[in-house]
């Protein structure tokens, strides 16, 4: 799943953010930012052992921890414990579902606006909820009884 144009945009993205882009780097940023879902650094770590036998865990929990500094990629800290990562680092909130505990995510353009003055460092919002598919689910439910 690697080609060359995909590692080179990639170094180029992590030197923009002023990170040295290693090889190990490279291939952590890649299996973020081709994940459709949000990763854990264990996840990140299992996706990776195979192909770099050398990689340690702390490795990979130093790389996304200073991606997430940096601003290269997003935590989503709606997960509990397990803090995971988003390479959709622009601003955006989360909608977590309480039953199937899926998490998605919600756009920009539905963020609420700041007045004028304030600098935005960080945002984490999200929403806990129900999501379209389990709701769905209940109201079946309901029209079965
Ligand atoms: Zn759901």
């Amino acid at each position: 799943m690697q080609s060359c144009a995909n590692a080179k945009d990639i170094k180029n993205t992590l030197i923009d953010y002023g990170i040295q882009a290693s090889y190990t780097r490279i291939r952590i940023y890649e299996v973020l930012k081709s994940s459709k879902v949000h990763l854990s650094a264990e996840d990140v770590y299992l996706k990776l052992i195979d192909s770099i036998p050398t990689l340690s865990r702390t490795t990979v929990y130093n790389t996304l921890s200073l991606y997430a500094k940096k601003g290269v990629i997003s935590e989503v800290p709606v997960y509990g414990k397990a803090l995971k990562y988003d390479a959709n680092n622009k601003a955006h909130g989360y909608f977590k579902c309480r039953i199937c505990d899926g998490v998605f995510d919600i756009g920009a353009n539905e963020m609420p606006s700041l007045k004028e003055g304030f600098k935005v460092e960080k945002i984490d919002v999200f929403y806990y909820g129900i999501c379209s598919k389990c709701a769905q689910k209940l109201n079946e439910k309901k029209g079965s009884n």
